[in-house]
């Protein structure tokens, strides 16, 4: 018997494929990934830098004065 696609069942968005149920609505895992990416490159924005400055003056060596007294 053929398997015949669940007309209630959407193609995979990504490749058009039959949806497997554990990887609702996509196909494969991979698919799910893809959207998942395309999703995430499209909404979260990677700011160029958002390092926080770094506070060297904690880090700089203090110079060793004796010469003070
Ligand atoms: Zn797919």
């Amino acid at each position: 018997m053929a398997m015949a696609p669940d007309p209630n069942t959407k193609p995979c968005a990504i490749c058009g494929k039959p949806v497997d149920a554990r990887y609702k609505p996509f196909c494969s895992k991979r698919c799910a990934d893809v959207d998942l990416n395309r999703w995430l490159s499209g909404s979260y924005v990677i700011p160029g830098s958002e390092l926080l400055p770094e506070d060297d003056e904690e880090q700089r060596p203090a110079p060793a004065r004796k010469d003070a007294e």
